[in-house]
């Protein structure tokens, strides 16, 4: 074997080296924190952190004036509140804040942001004009999104849903809820009465939040209707606080019972989960997983492709190598959604077309996962190389939804800022931007 061979070799065992220090101790603040203390899923949330002043207590001396400067005006024009389990927290490189995954998914800095889209809408995927009851879209025939609460242990820069997830912000006014029993005794009932449905998204939000009573509560009543087959549970947790997962025996107890609830009537109940960068992935996750996987539930991983986080080659071929290692299903990377405060966080279709071809191939088909965009306006999610036109030159991509909203055309544009000085001086103007839409789609529609 040749010394680059060898070399290779070696890089591609990296995936299965899962760090194991006592990484929170280089935080000033927790420097004395004891390994059972970072464990417990109440320290975890007690030292949550909420305000940009918290960051400054936590850091001392390695939050640099110029740091709290560039986060303070990042409250000015982010949609979404801070919130960051310490876990999170320390695993972000403090020597240099401003290029580390974590901090861009979950720190906004004032400096990152760029103009929002002309074609931008808070609700892109139009999730609310989809919904037949409140907390639940229906859009493709047999499963439905369930949204039983907007709040979430860590609070992501670029959520989706960043119209209705945690508190409001200084640019965004929010109908945020918490559990709510009467609207979701509504929900089931819309279902009994909907008997082509058999799979529910409960999402969110995060399931994490749901109390063990009302994990069990939503998990029973829906897996109690004869023509529910399956549930999944969408939580950010495991990649952002498995201490909870391995200390808070109550909930992952709910948890197991709504699990053998469902297989005594022959039904699935699996986890979704969210890992976007490798950087999330620690020995904590391996136990976490562990625990899961010995009780033998499923889970599955759904990432969001975001510049600078996860776009690159490396990164995504190791969390892929990674998760896959964890016994955790690649399921979907996501295409960034076309919602504010994110454009700096999009990447192009080419971009994801790209990756999806390096990805495939490296490790099992079975945990590859699919390069989706879900389409704006609500045409559902689509495979990156399946648009039936595409104007790169401008950015502009049409598609087909056959099955979910026939006969009608979408489109999803690329960030300008990454286009060709001569296409954002197009884009600049409206009259032109619209005539070159308008082609892209004649295109399709004259075939
Ligand atoms: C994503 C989504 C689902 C679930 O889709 P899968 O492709 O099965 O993961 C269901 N309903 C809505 C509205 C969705 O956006
Ligand atoms: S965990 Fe999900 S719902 Fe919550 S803020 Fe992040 S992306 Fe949004």
């Amino acid at each position: 074997m040749s010394e680059a061979k060898k070399l290779d070799r070696i890089q591609e065992l990296e995936h299965r080296n899962f760090r194991d220090d006592e990484f929170w101790k280089k935080v000033p603040g927790w420097s004395s924190v004891t390994r059972e203390e970072f464990g417990d899923h109440k320290w975890q949330l007690k030292n949550s952190i909420r305000k940009i002043e918290q960051v400054q207590k936590v850091l001392g001396e390695l939050c640099t004036p110029e740091l709290m400067s560039d986060l303070e005006a990042g409250q000015h024009r982010t949609p979404m509140n801070i919130r960051i389990t310490p876990y999170i927290f320390a695993l972000i490189d403090w020597k240099n804040p401003w290029d580390d995954p974590l901090r861009k998914q979950f720190l906004p800095l004032g400096s990152q942001f760029l103009d929002d889209h002309p074609y931008y809408q808070a609700d892109s995927l139009g999730e609310d004009t989809d919904s037949p009851v409140p907390m639940l879209t229906h859009r493709y025939p047999d499963k439905v999104l369930f949204l039983p609460t907007t709040i979430c242990p860590v609070y992501c820069s670029y959520c989706t849903r960043s119209r209705i997830i945690g508190g409001s912000t200084e640019t965004v006014e929010k109908g945020t809820y918490g559990a709510n029993q009467k609207k979701w005794d509504d929900v089931f009932e819309y279902l009994k009465s909907t008997p082509l449905v058999e799979d529910v998204v409960i999402s969110g939000g995060d399931s994490y939040m749901l109390t063990p009573a009302q994990l069990k509560y939503i998990g029973e009543n829906l897996l109690k209707i004869p023509h529910i087959r399956r549930i999944r549970y969408a939580t950010k947790g495991i990649a952002i606080f498995p201490q909870k997962v391995l200390s808070d025996y109550e909930w992952f107890n709910a948890l197991n019972e709504v699990h053998e609830f469902a297989r005594g009537y022959g039904k699935q109940v699996v986890v979704h989960t969210h890992f976007s960068s490798p950087n999330e992935i620690t020995k904590w996750s391996q136990l976490a997983m562990e625990r899961l996987f010995k009780s033998g539930i499923i889970v599955r991983n759904q990432a969001v492709l975001q510049d600078g986080v996860n776009n690159d080659v490396e990164t995504m071929v190791k969390l892929t190598r990674q998760l896959g290692y964890l016994n955790i299903q690649p399921y979907y990377v996501y295409m960034h959604d076309m919602v504010p405060g994110c454009e700096h966080f999009r990447t192009s279709l080419r971009e994801g077309i790209e990756l999806e071809k390096a990805v495939r191939g490296t490790t099992a088909g079975f945990n590859t996962p699919t390069f989706v965009c879900d389409l704006p306006g609500g045409g559902g999610k689509r495979h990156v190389a399946s648009y039936e036109y595409y104007d790169e030159e401008n950015g502009i991509s049409v598609w087909k939804a056959p099955y979910v909203k026939p006969g009608e055309f979408f489109t999803y544009f690329d960030p300008i800022h990454k286009l060709s000085p001569e296409a954002q001086k197009r884009w600049a103007d409206e009259g032109t931007r619209e005539k070159m839409i308008q082609e892209a789609i004649k295109k399709v529609s004259d075939h």
